[in-house]
């Protein structure tokens, strides 16, 4: 039996010694979350705060996924525990409820939530950058937006159909989406962000040794944003 194997990486950029990320304000305190916290917080030098938001408990559906919880956090508030666990390198405050208009947003902003709507608003209100990443059919959409490119509703301008009862999910795949998160806010911070070419990266986990497991794509600028971003009304 043949055992492929495959190469891949997200692209070389310098990175100083001390890597101070300031306010960094987190949109959920779910698996992508938790894994973008988990790959940051072993980058040496590094720092951050900000506030991360989640109104959501853990269960034990979660334990495939979420990297920083132990089987001890069921019931627990995902916000508090995912800043308790980064304590010793970021300065997270915990907000146990859903992200609404009324929070003033920092200048960047990860989103680790699947639900279009939800992005929308928060795009809607990110005076900056804004990171976000999802997992559908096993893949993983990962794009950032800077104030003058396309959003993230140019990119999901339609909700998806609501999704009744459980949604089987692979670790590995919220793994990749929480590290697609964490690699675009380091090069955010860099200086060195993703081309606009790149502004968009499909991923399939499942299949790396596929040429069509990655696909990287620009955003275009969507004449019915939801957001209704400056890209779009330039459009
Ligand atoms: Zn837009």
């Amino acid at each position: 039996m043949e055992s492929r194997r495959c190469y891949w990486d997200f692209g070389y950029f310098p990175t100083p010694r001390c890597i101070d990320l300031g306010r960094v304000d987190i949109i959920s305190a779910g698996a992508i979350s938790q894994a973008a916290l988990f790959s940051l917080a072993r980058v040496p030098g590094i720092q951050m705060g900000g506030y991360i938001f989640d109104h959501d408990r853990t269960s034990l559906s979660n334990f495939n996924r979420n990297m920083l919880t132990l089987r001890g956090d069921v019931d627990h508030l995902k916000a508090e525990l995912c800043s308790s666990r980064c304590a010793q390198v970021f300065d997270l405050t915990p907000v146990a409820a859903r992200y609404s208009s009324t929070h003033q947003l920092s200048g960047r902003v990860l989103v680790g939530v699947d639900d279009i709507p939800s992005r929308w608003v928060i795009q809607r209100n990110s005076p900056g950058w804004v990171g976000v990443s999802g997992t559908s059919h096993f893949s993983v959409s990962s794009s950032s937006h800077r104030t003058s490119e396309p959003c993230s509703g140019c990119l999901h301008p339609i909700d998806d159909a609501t999704i009744v009862g459980s949604i089987p999910t692979i670790s590995y795949v919220s793994f990749w989406a929480g590290l697609s998160l964490a690699v675009r806010l380091l090069r955010e911070h860099a200086g060195v962000p993703y081309p606009r070419e790149k502004q968009h990266l499909w991923l399939t986990p499942l299949r790396m040794d596929l040429a069509h497991s990655s696909m990287w794509f620009p955003v275009p600028a969507c004449p019915k944003c939801p957001v209704g971003c400056a890209a779009s009304r330039r459009k």
